[in-house]
């Protein structure tokens, strides 16, 4: 009886594994290199469509184009390519929330670095720790990375889009990379009914009292702007030009755009939170929230099979035990004035998403791991 496929490391616990007794999955058995094909022309349409929107959006405004910087990698190298390579003037947008020293060095570094303008914004610290303790308090079945950071989100895309507005800025970047973020909430660009018509706002946390009215600001919604309003499109170039994870890590430190190899890592990067709700997700779907997206990684030849084995395996261990990079589980938990039996299941998945409904898989480019290659190991513990 197989409990992952041998040839993706997905677990049968994963919806849609559905194991053959050979222990091939079913996505592995489904798999075809037509597939890939059809990934490189879509990849190539979106890519001339990126092309011409960063020729076209210079001079209009103060801005061509406002940046999503959290101070990984990729956004790192998105704002180099962006200031260097196509000569545009830049505004970096940074929400400073839960962002570990490491990554602040990055952004420090980087920003002098390439000498943009930089906003810096804080959210009130509460404010967060109110619905993300809600949240993981009322965790549906898709667990606490999918509850807690798609509603997380939500804010930073809401705050993009307000302050693009403002500024009159025609572009909003992202340095999502392919495999990010969902598909059903974005590919290669936010679909323009979502900025222009859709009211984010979470009602119903309104109406539980999670949220105040004072706080209906801090929710996109279109219908507050004045008719003829002109919104920003918003784009995620990497799923538009080639993506090579590897080359990406090389490349910022080649550039002195961070300080080595260790800051360039995704997972230590991440926002400390994270391993929370990763432990969390570990303990309740009974696999490591990431597997899916690496599993595929892996299916499409783009990693090594033993070193994400081996990976995963000291991932999983330091968050089940909580220490070394796990030790951010207790401290989350602290803050948070959370205990480890808090973390379950209370709310059923929203019918709009449950399993009959969901759309076919889209087309996807190879997504991005949270876990780096075996080599960073060393830096971990
Ligand atoms: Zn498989």
């Amino acid at each position: 009886m197989y409990k992952r496929c041998p040839k993706c490391l997905l677990s049968a616990k994963v919806p849609g594994a559905d194991l053959a007794s050979d222990g091939t999955c079913r996505p592995c058995r489904e798999f075809h290199t037509g597939r890939l094909e059809e990934q490189e022309a879509y990849r190539g349409k979106c890519e001339e469509d990126l092309e011409h929107a960063l020729a076209t959006c210079s001079g209009r405004g103060e801005y061509d184009c406002l940046v999503s910087f959290s101070g990984g990698k990729d956004s790192v190298f998105l704002l180099h390519k962006l200031v260097k390579e196509y000569g545009l003037k830049v505004l970096a947008y940074t929400s400073n929330f839960d962002i570990p020293q490491r990554t602040w060095k990055n952004i420090r570094q980087t920003t002098r670095l390439l000498d943009v303008d930089h906003i810096v914004y804080t959210p009130p610290q509460e404010f967060y720790r109110r619905f993300i303790r809600h949240l993981l308090l009322n965790q549906d079945a898709r667990g606490a990375v999918h509850t807690v950071c798609y509603f997380w989100l939500d804010l930073r895309e809401g705050d993009l889009l307000r302050l693009a507005v403002e500024k009159e800025i025609p572009l909003v970047l992202s340095g999502y990379s392919p495999g990010q973020p969902d598909p059903k909430r974005m590919l290669y660009e936010m679909s323009q009914e979502r900025i222009c018509e859709e009211d984010w706002t979470p009602h119903d946390m309104f109406t539980d009292g999670i949220f105040r009215e004072s706080e209906r600001h801090r929710f996109w919604n279109p219908k507050r702007y004045p008719c003829g309003t002109q919104f920003p499109r918003f784009l995620a170039p990497f799923h538009a030009w080639p993506y090579d994870q590897s080359e990406v890590m090389r490349r910022v430190v080649e550039l002195g755009l961070v300080p080595n190899r260790i800051h360039a890592n995704p997972m230590l990067s991440n926002f400390s939170l994270n391993w929370l709700l990763m432990y969390s997700d570990l303990r309740n779907l009974g696999y490591n929230p990431y597997l899916p997206e690496f599993a595929q990684l892996i299916r499409e030849g783009k990693a090594s099979l033993a070193k994400w084995r081996a990976m995963e395996a000291l991932v999983n261990f330091m968050i089940r035990k909580r220490i070394f990079m796990g030790r951010h589980v207790n401290k989350a938990l602290k803050w948070l004035d959370l205990s480890l039996d808090d973390l379950s299941f209370s709310k059923p998945i929203p019918k709009s998403v449950a399993p009959e409904r969901q759309p076919p898989e889209p087309l996807s480019f190879p997504p991005i791991p949270t876990y780096e290659k075996i080599t960073d190991i060393e830096f971990l513990v």
